[in-house]
C-alpha cells in the first residue's frame, strides 16, 4: 500500500469503493494506446469546485489515480510553456518555451513561441507559420517512435501550441482548429498541404457541412444539460468590468463575427466538442491502440481557457462549460475504449487561472488590476530621467512580467549599458507597490539548477523563475506581481487571466486512469514533468537522461 495515503483518504476510498481482499495487488496499466489530455486553464481550484458534480468522463477519470495537487512548478504560467512540460519531462528552462511570446533583440520583433517562417499553415500561406522547431526538447511520442517506428502519434487541439508542444517533433499529425476552415496543420519544407491535411480532410468536410446546416452551433444546441441547468443558471448576475456593463448569463452566445468566421465558438463548449470528435475519429481511422505497438493521442482542449478569459472561472458560463466537458469526455472515453489494446488516459492542465477581479471584489477579496502600458511608460520615464537616456530602454512585448532592455535602435545593448540599465530598473521595479519580487534574468540563468527533489509547494519565487528562464528568449528583468494583482486590461473578450507564479495559476489536477485502475487519492504534490517519465516507464521506453521529472509507480509491479 502507498504509505503516503492519509488515513482520511483511505477512509474515503473505503467508503466510496468496495475494497476487495486482493487490494494489496494493485493492477498496473499495460497500454497499447496512451491518451494524454490537457484541459487548458483547468486549475486545481476549478477541479475541486466541480468535482462533486462530475457524472461523465471526468467522473470516470477521477476513479483512477488522482493527484488533486499537481503543479506546473515554473513561474511564467502561460499556455505554451505549460504545454511544453506535459510530455517532455522538462521545465521550460530546458524546453526553451519560456513564454507564449518573446522579444528578439536581433530582429527587433516579437516572436511567437512556435513561430517558424519555413513552415506555413496548410490552409493559409499568410497565416501564422509554426512548427516544433523552437521546442528544444523531445516528447514522449518522439522517444517512443525512436524505438518503435510503427507507433503512431497524433495531436489535436483548439490551439497550435496545444497540438504541437504535446505531440512533438516526429508526430504523424498535429492539428488545431481555425475559424472558417476547420482543423489545420503546418507544412514542413518539401511537403504539401494536401498530404499533411489528409488525416483531417473528411472530418473538415463533415464539420463544414454541419456548420452550414446549423450555422451557429454544430450540434451544440445551447440548451442546458439536464443535471446542470438549475445549478448553472443560479450563478447568473450583472457585472461591470472596466467600462463595460454586461450580464453573465446562459446560454453562452455563439454567433459569427463580422467576417462570418464564428470566432465566438472558441469561447464555448463547441471547440472541445469538435476537438474530441476529431481525436476519436483519428483513433478509429488509424486503429490507434489496435496493434502490437503503443500509439499516442494527445488532446489539448481549449474551451475552458477561452471561457475563463472571456467570462471568468465561476460564472454560469464556466459551469456550463465544465458540465459539457464532463459529458463529452464521457463520450470520447467510450469511443477510444473500443481499441483492442488497453488504453491509459492521463489528464492534466497547462496552467491554472483565477476569476475576474470585479467578482472577487464583490466577495470581499482585494484584487486589483495593473494596466500594462501606463505601468511600463512610467518605468521608462523614470529610468530615462535617472540615467539621462535619450530613448525608452524598456520593452515588454510579451507581457509586463518580462521586461527587455534595449538600445536606441531597439536591439541588444552593450554589456555596460545593459548592466547599468538593468540595475537601475530592477531597483525601481522592486520599489513599486504592485511588485512582490523582481529578478535579473542573467543572475537566474547562471544560478545553480533547482534540485529535482524539492517539492513544488516549497519552491521559492526565485526557484520558480529559474525554471522559466531560457537564454536569448527570456526578458532581462522578470517581475512577480503581488498575488491578486492582475496584469490584465478588461475588454469584451477578456476579463481575467493567468501567468503568475502563484498557486492559483500553478496548481492543476493530474489524473491517471485505465480500465481496472484502482481508485487512489494521492494528495501530495506531483509535478507535471513527472507525467512523461511515468508513461515512459509503463510502456518500456527510456526517457533522455536529462529529463527533470521522475517516474511514479502507478500500480504494484510497476517499477520505476
Ligand atoms: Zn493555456
Amino acid at each position: 500500500m502507498n504509505k503516503l495515503l492519509t488515513s482520511g483518504a483511505l477512509a474515503c476510498a473505503a467508503l466510496a469503493f468496495s475494497v476487495s481482499a486482493s487490494a494489496q495487488t494493485v493492477a498496473k496499466p499495460d497500454p497499447k494506446l496512451v491518451v494524454v489530455i490537457s484541459v487548458d486553464q483547468f486549475s486545481a481550484n476549478l477541479f475541486a469546485q466541480h468535482r462533486g458534480e462530475f457524472t461523465g468522463g471526468l467522473a470516470t477519470l477521477s476513479s483512477g489515480i488522482v493527484y488533486p495537487n499537481g503543479y506546473q512548478s515554473h513561474a511564467m504560467t502561460e499556455t505554451c510553456p505549460g504545454h511544453s512540460t506535459l510530455l517532455t519531462g522538462k521545465h521550460p528552462n530546458k524546453t526553451g518555451i519560456s513564454a507564449n511570446d518573446w522579444y528578439d533583440r536581433e530582429t527587433g520583433k516579437q516572436v511567437y513561441c512556435l513561430g517558424d517562417d519555413d513552415s506555413p499553415l496548410a490552409n493559409d500561406p499568410k497565416g501564422r507559420a509554426v512548427s516544433p522547431k523552437n521546442l528544444m526538447a523531445t516528447t514522449y511520442g518522439d522517444w517512443l517512435k525512436a524505438v518503435s517506428p510503427t507507433s503512431r502519434v497524433f495531436g489535436v487541439s483548439g490551439k497550435d501550441r496545444g497540438a504541437i508542444t504535446m505531440s512533438g517533433h516526429h508526430a504523424d499529425g498535429a492539428f488545431w482548429y481555425v475559424p472558417g476552415f476547420g482543423f489545420t496543420t503546418f507544412v514542413p519544407p518539401g511537403e504539401t498541404a494536401e498530404t499533411r491535411l489528409k488525416p483531417v480532410a473528411a472530418f473538415n468536410a463533415r464539420l463544414a457541412a454541419g456548420l452550414k446546416k446549423h450555422p451557429f452551433v454544430w450540434d451544440y444546441d445551447r440548451k442546458l444539460l439536464g443535471g446542470s441547468e438549475k445549478r448553472c443558471k443560479a450563478l447568473e448576475a450583472d457585472y461591470k468590468t472596466g467600462d463595460r456593463a454586461w450580464r453573465s448569463a446562459l446560454p453562452i452566445p455563439v454567433a459569427p463575427d463580422e467576417a462570418g468566421k464564428l470566432r465566438d465558438l472558441g469561447a464555448s463548449p463547441f471547440l472541445d466538442q469538435v476537438s474530441l470528435e476529431l481525436a476519436a475519429q483519428l483513433r478509429d481511422t488509424y486503429g490507434l491502440g489496435d496493434g502490437p505497438q503503443v500509439d499516442v493521442l494527445t488532446v489539448s482542449l481549449s474551451s475552458t481557457d477561452y471561457v475563463g478569459h472571456r467570462y471568468g472561472t465561476r460564472g454560469p458560463e464556466m459551469c456550463d462549460q465544465i458540465a459539457r466537458l464532463d459529458d463529452r469526455l464521457g463520450t470520447f472515453l467510450k469511443s477510444v475504449s473500443k481499441a483492442k489494446g488497453e488504453v491509459l488516459v492521463v489528464l492534466a492542465a497547462d496552467h491554472g487561472g483565477a476569476d475576474f477581479a470585479e467578482r472577487l471584489n464583490g466577495e470581499g477579496y482585494d484584487v486589483e488590476r495593473v494596466i500594462g502600458k501606463p505601468w511600463l511608460a512610467k518605468l521608462n520615464a523614470q529610468v530615462r530621467a535617472d540615467l539621462g537616456l535619450s530613448w525608452d530602454p524598456l520593452i515588454a512585448d510579451g507581457g509586463i512580467d518580462q521586461i527587455y532592455v534595449v538600445n536606441a535602435e531597439r536591439r541588444t545593448p552593450t554589456i555596460t549599458d545593459r548592466a547599468r540599465i538593468v540595475a537601475a530598473t530592477l531597483a525601481l521595479v522592486k520599489r513599486q507597490p504592485e511588485v512582490a519580487e523582481a529578478f535579473d534574468a542573467n543572475a537566474l540563468l547562471t544560478a545553480e539548477a533547482v534540485p529535482d527533489d524539492v517539492s513544488p509547494e516549497e519552491l521559492s519565487v526565485a526557484e520558480r523563475m529559474r525554471r522559466s528562464v531560457y537564454p536569448g528568449r527570456t526578458g532581462d528583468i522578470l517581475v512577480a506581481f503581488k498575488p491578486n494583482l492582475v496584469p490584465a486590461t478588461p475588454s469584451a473578450t477578456y476579463v481575467s487571466t493567468h501567468g503568475s507564479p502563484w498557486d492559483y495559476d500553478r496548481r492543476v489536477p493530474i489524473l491517471f486512469w485505465w480500465k481496472g485502475s484502482t481508485p487512489r487519492e494521492r494528495v501530495l504534490p506531483l509535478d507535471t514533468v513527472d507525467i512523461a517519465p511515468t508513461i515512459a516507464a509503463v510502456t518500456g521506453v527510456k526517457p533522455p537522461a536529462d529529463v527533470d521529472g521522475r517516474c511514479r509507480p502507478l500500480g504494484s509491479g510497476h517499477d520505476c
